[in-house]
Order: structure tokens, then sequence, then C-alpha cells
């Protein structure tokens, strides 16, 4: 075909385009290596379609000539951060994949520093890591002492390692739990090299069962929350100071993986309670571990308080330094928990927006839509339900208030296209965007993207029409 080796002919050679004055500046900004990699790259995708043939007549000359737009594009894209700033519309406080709980703004400044992180500064000598920290998380938790890790998995495998391996621990069949992420309990039990000894049946398990199997090689027993899904019906499940009790008399610790870290009494916000961890200790758990940044509203981090005869042996553990957390995670972890203790809850975006009235949030949902339709959108203010997810209460919402906007799939995708990207959910092919996960200052920025991706679906529409 010589019309295509003709049209080969026509795309410059890559040191040809560095020698652009755009591109030399290109190489300035982002540094030769990437701009090289994006030359490659958009060279060798015109060349295959000039190969296949679909470029015919003097597209392929065209398309060469777009090259360092092209080029500069792919450049700016590389350019951004790994990780973008989302604006979550889904009305799912703690959502996973979006980070779960929000960090305050204000980054303490011995984080912009150098901090005495094991160094005891009024000895002048080396100190230990947890030790600065350790008694607020256990005053918080209203526990004997405390150790933190990386993230809840981490606590409970620590937990398992240091006081289980090679022997067994007995579980209710109801709460072999998965977590998304990839984490199973039976999973992590084998790998921290416990043996699961599972008792009672999926809906119903009794002391009994529980006191039947205990035997030479029980190391504990041990509670898992049901955290993201729940059992109804025909259900039973031991109380937690009866298996207490038992776990005592047999002299094994009782160990609970309480998950969300709930600290409060959840009917303050309107959702139903969940044992807190300080009750959970009262009712005679030995160890608890939940994750630092559901519930809490902190960061990734995985607590474990408890007894110090529990505990102690976990900080001494060869696995502690693999698990051990980052100056990062200790210093946020300590401003929120400061929050926790005095009381001033509002200071944690989490509990900041699960506290906003869903009268604020549905006055901001109708200017918004003011301001919206004025602008072409025809977006209305509506009641939503906002959850608050992470594992934490499966199936309980609370009121929420927010917008809605006809346009399905295409307007969600191209509200995800936004700068700042704008996750939202579809119902009924409307896209519903949930304020109470909405920072106020985010709803110029909201209505700005909202407009921009309704309008440029309408043309693609006219376009395509
Ligand atoms: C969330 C959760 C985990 C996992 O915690 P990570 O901090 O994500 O490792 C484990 N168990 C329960 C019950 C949970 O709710």
């Amino acid at each position: 075909m010589p019309a295509v080796k003709a049209g080969l002919r026509q795309i410059p050679a890559i040191h040809r385009l560095l020698d652009l004055p755009v591109l030399r500046d290109a190489v300035a900004h982002y540094g030769r290596a990437p701009v090289m990699e994006a030359c490659r790259g958009a060279v060798a995708r015109l060349r295959e379609r000039a190969a296949a043939g679909e470029l015919p007549g003097d597209a392929v000359e065209r398309a060469a000539g777009e090259l360092p737009a092209v080029i500069l594009e792919a450049l700016r894209h590389s350019g951004e951060p790994a990780y973008r700033a989302v604006v979550n519309a889904t009305g799912v406080l703690l959502h996973t994949n979006l980070g779960r709980a929000p960090l305050r703004r204000d980054l303490p400044s011995s984080l912009r520093s150098y901090l005495a992180l094991e160094y005891d500064v009024a000895a002048g000598r080396r100190g230990q890591r947890l030790a600065p920290l350790a008694g607020r998380i256990a005053r918080v938790c209203g526990a004997e002492s405390a150790v933190m890790v990386n993230n809840n998995a981490a606590a409970l495998f620590l937990i398992l390692a240091a006081h289980a391996g090679g022997r067994e621990v007995i579980v209710s069949r109801g709460q072999l739990i998965e977590i998304g992420g990839s984490f199973r309990l039976p999973d992590v039990m084998a790998a921290a090299g416990a043996t699961l000894r599972e008792v009672g049946c999926t809906n119903r398990c009794h002391l009994e069962d529980y006191a039947q199997a205990v035997g030479e090689r029980t190391a504990a027993i041990l509670v898992a929350h049901h955290s993201n899904f729940r059992i109804v019906g025909f259900t039973a499940e031991p109380a937690l100071a009866e298996l207490a009790e038992l776990a005592h008399a047999r002299g094994l610790p009782l160990v609970v993986d309480q998950g969300s870290g709930a600290l409060h009494d959840l009917r303050r916000w309107g959702l139903p309670p969940e044992p807190t961890v300080g009750e959970l200790l009262a009712a005679g758990a030995d160890v608890v571990c939940f994750s630092g940044d559901k519930l809490l509203g902190g960061p990734q981090a995985g607590l474990v308080v408890g007894g110090a005869e529990w505990l102690r042996p976990l900080a001494r553990h060869p696995l502690y330094r693999a698990l051990r957390p980052d100056k990062t995670a200790l210093v946020l972890m300590d401003q929120v928990l400061a929050c926790h203790l005095s009381g001033h809850l509002e200071e944690i975006p989490l509990y900041a927006m699960m506290a906003l009235p869903v009268e604020a949030l549905a006055r901001r949902a109708r200017r918004l839509a003011r301001r919206l339709r004025a602008a072409g959108v025809p977006a209305r203010a509506r009641s939503t339900r906002a959850a608050l997810g992470g594992g934490t209460t499966p199936d309980e919402t609370m009121p929420s208030f927010g917008l809605a906007v006809p346009g399905g799939q295409a307007l969600a995708d191209a509200l995800r296209a936004a700068a700042p990207p704008v996750v939202a959910r579809i119902e009924d092919d409307e896209v519903v965007l949930d304020l109470r996960t909405v920072f106020a200052e985010q709803d110029p920025g909201l209505a700005a993207a909202l407009a921009a991706a309704y309008s440029g679906i309408q043309a693609n529409q006219a376009g395509g029409a």
C-alpha cells in the first residue's frame, strides 16, 4: 500500500519533535524523560493508526501537525497528583474508595518540621515511638493500655500472632466476615498462624457452643463485629459479658474485633446504637481492636486497647516493627484524639458532616438548584439518605438533602471528568448528588462542574443527532 507508506513518512521523528520550541519548554517544565515518553507514545499511536489505514488522504499529515498538542495534553495528565482530590457527592461518609474519614485541614506544626518521634526531649535521649500517644488512646477508650499499628487488619494479625500462634481461636460461624479490600477473617487468622475453631451455626450460636469448643489448644475467644452485613430473623448470639465470664473462667482472653471504632452513642446523630469500645471493655473484653479512619474520624490506623498483660507482648513482638505506624498517622491521630477527649467533635470533619442539620443541607440544595436552573440545568433539590459506610451500620441511613439532575450515566461520567472530579450516584436515570458529604466551600465548584458537564452532554447529543 504505497499510500500508507507515504502517510507514514509524514510522521516526524522524535528528535524533530523535541526540537520544537513548545516541546523544549515542556522539557524544562516536566523533565526530559516524561516528554520523551509522551512523544514516543503519541508517535507510536499515530503510526499504528496510519499503518492500519485508518487515516485516509491527508489525515496523517493533519494528525502529525496536531502531535505537539496531543503530547502536551498527555503531559498535563501525567503531571497531575497521583491521588486526586475529589468531591464526594455519594452521601457515603466513610467511603473506603475515597479515603474513608476526611482529614482536618490544619496540619500540625510537627508535620512541617522535625519532631520528637522517638526522642525524650527532657532527657535528651532516645524515646519510645508509642509512648507519647498510648496513654491518650487508652484514656479516650477508657482502657488500661493501648497500641497503635497501621490498620485494623494489622492489629488483629498482631494480636493473633502474639497470643494464638500455633493454637486455636474460637469464632462463631456467623462472624467469619469478609470486608472490602480482601480482609477475610479466616485468612488473617491463618496468616497469623492461628487455627480457626468455628462454632455454632451461621444464624445461631450459643454460649454452650463456645464452652464445648474450649480445649487444651485454645488460645482465645474472638468476637468479630458484623460490620457490613446483618443477620436477621431466627438468630442468637451470647451476650459479651457471658462470653467474657466463660473466657476468664478458662483463663483465656476475650478478643473483640470491633471494627468501626465507635466511641460515642450513635443515637446522638439519629443512628442506631452500636456498642462503643468503652462498653465492650466494661462488659469484660480483654482486647478490643478497631480502625482509626472509620468512626474515630482520623488517619488510617489500627488501634488495640485493653489490659496491659495482653498488650505488652504486642509492642514487643518482632512483627511490631513491620506494622508500626508512621509519624504522619501518629501526629494526626493525636490531633483527632484531642477532639474526642475535649468533646469538640465538630472539629473532626466526619462529625461536622454528621451533625449538619438537614434543613441547612436543604437550603444549600435549593440555592444550588436555583443557580443551576438559571444556567439552563434542570436541577431540583430533593431529600436523600446519607450513609455512614465503611463497614458500619450497613442498612441504616441518615436524612440528607441534595440535587437530582436528569442525565444518567453520561452525566455521571462527565462529572467524574471535571476538575476536581465529582463522584455522584445514579438513581432512576437521574444523577443524585448528596450534599452531606460535600464541604460547603465546594458548592460553587460543584455548580460549575454540573453546568459544564450538563451543557457538554447537551452539545454532544445535539452533535450526534
Ligand atoms: C473495617 C474492619 C476491618 C478492617 O480494618 P482496616 O483498618 O481496613 O484494616 C476489620 N474488621 C472489622 C470488623 C472492620 O469493620
